[in-house]
């Protein structure tokens, strides 16, 4: 028996890692995951790429069984990927790993070289002198770590959100950031940067995290540094996007409709599996499921939004386009595909039994309730400014989401099956219950 011990013990971990994988595979919410990362992959917002992907969703959606499935087009301010290079070239070569921004502007021909000037942070670069970059690239870096709630996101964002457009504002000629990501990897993240008005675009590119801590040591020896910068991504015309739309209709159609939504584009170094493929496949999946035993009284309402990366273009078209229509609720996934931990709410008083209902049939996955006020996502943000709508945030643990996010490194591999299930049963388990009150549901 003794010697037999570690063979049966291999063979159970083999199998239970084989029904690991199986299983969950069958889930509508890795089908979409996987699918849409395998037969589109990388779907940059206003492409050919980010429409066949809303013909995809469009035939996906149908044949999953959900109804009124619709695109509901409209126009982005275009931005297009070109050839991306960065070589320091004083005071030691070294080729640097490096992506440009979305809405950055172009290297002139033959690149750009100019003194590298080192901010450790977006305060210093705030401090430097109007008219002291004339001419030089800025570089700045951040201490962003991970965190289970992803709330080092809002700060140490502003680096790639606000940092290229404030030392342009300086006379910088050219920025280049620390990537906005808790890897160790030589992956530079992209992400959308933006101008304010009456500031000049200028090439704006983000490194990867070793790169940055090379910059960063010789920064701190007082070496001038020169780089040459090549960044050929440029703004072009309108570009076309859309939102896709379908719905499993309630058995009272008087009644307001529950929202849920993703994001169906990606940003384009990678196949967009955690940001948003395995949203979509989640908030799919939940509505499915919330349908057994017996269609809900409201319809579900599922938005797969266009054009969310580059600047939340499908969330302002959903919410100007059903401004007039009443909803109940929204709900929104766009934070990778790990366990939800926590949920959160934003009810009316008059809805606090409904809360706590939720809660407790959340409890048994492991999910606690939180104390903050639930702000829903990009994508719903729109509709609920406009409707004041009530708001469950099911939240993600994101301790590795900013690892992966907008890199190549956002891949299918990376999606858990486990996780992603778990996330579906959270999920089905608020929808069921949203769905099936009969009485008005309002935000506070
Ligand atoms: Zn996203």
């Amino acid at each position: 028996m003794i010697t037999f011990k570690p063979l049966l013990a291999l063979s159970a971990a083999l199998l239970a890692t084989t029904a690991r994988a199986d299983a969950p595979a069958e889930s509508v919410a890795w089908t979409i995951t996987a699918d849409l990362t395998t037969e589109i992959g990388a779907r940059l917002a206003g492409t050919d790429r980010e429409a066949a992907a809303r013909d995809w969703a469009v035939a996906r959606l149908k044949a999953l069984g959900l109804a009124n499935v619709r695109v509901e087009a409209f126009t982005i301010p275009g931005w297009v990927r070109g050839a991306e290079a960065a070589r320091l070239t004083a005071p030691y070569p070294h080729q640097l790993a490096i992506t440009a921004l979305g809405n950055s502007a172009p290297t002139p021909a033959g690149g750009l070289t100019a003194p590298l000037v080192y901010f450790a942070t977006l305060d210093a670069l705030r401090a430097a002198p109007d008219g002291s970059l004339k001419g030089k690239i800025a570089f700045i870096d951040h201490a962003m770590l991970p965190t289970q709630d992803g709330s080092s996101y809002g700060p140490y964002g502003q680096v790639r959100r606000a940092g290229p457009t404030l030392a342009a504002s300086k006379g910088a000629a050219g920025v280049v950031i620390r990537s906005i990501g808790t890897d160790r990897h030589r992956n530079p993240h992209t992400g959308a940067t933006g101008w304010t008005a009456g500031v000049t675009a200028v090439p704006a590119g983000a490194v990867s995290n070793p790169d940055a801590d090379l910059i960063a040591r010789i920064a701190r020896t007082g070496k001038p540094m020169q780089l040459n910068l090549v960044l050929e991504g440029k703004p072009v015309g309108p570009l076309p996007s859309g939102n896709v739309i379908a719905e499993l209709p309630g058995r009272d159609p008087a009644l307001p409709p529950i929202l849920v939504a993703c994001h169906l584009d990606s940003w384009d170094l990678g196949t967009g599996a955690f940001d948003d493929a395995a949203g979509c496949g989640i908030i799919t999946d939940a509505a499915l499921r919330a349908q057994a035993g017996g269609k809900p009284l409201r319809t579900i309402r599922v938005l797969w939004a266009g054009a969310e990366e580059v600047g939340v273009f499908g969330g302002a078209a959903y919410g100007e386009a059903h401004a007039g229509e009443p909803h109940a609720l929204a709900m929104e996934s766009d934070f990778g595909a790990d366990r939800v931990w926590r949920a959160q709410f934003n009810f009316a008083p008059a809805n606090a039994p409904l809360a706590d209902r939720i809660a407790a049939a959340l409890a048994p996955l492991g999910i606690h309730r939180g104390s903050d006020k639930a702000s829903g996502g990009a994508d719903i943000g729109a509709i609920i400014a406009r409707q004041k709508l009530a708001v469950v945030d099911l939240d993600q643990d994101g301790t590795r989401y900013f690892d992966l996010h907008h890199t190549p490194d956002d891949t299918l591999d990376k999606v858990d099956p486990a996780q992603l299930e778990q996330n579906v049963r959270a999920w089905a388990t608020v929808l069921k219950i949203v769905a099936n009150e009969a009485g008005p549901i309002n935000g506070n």
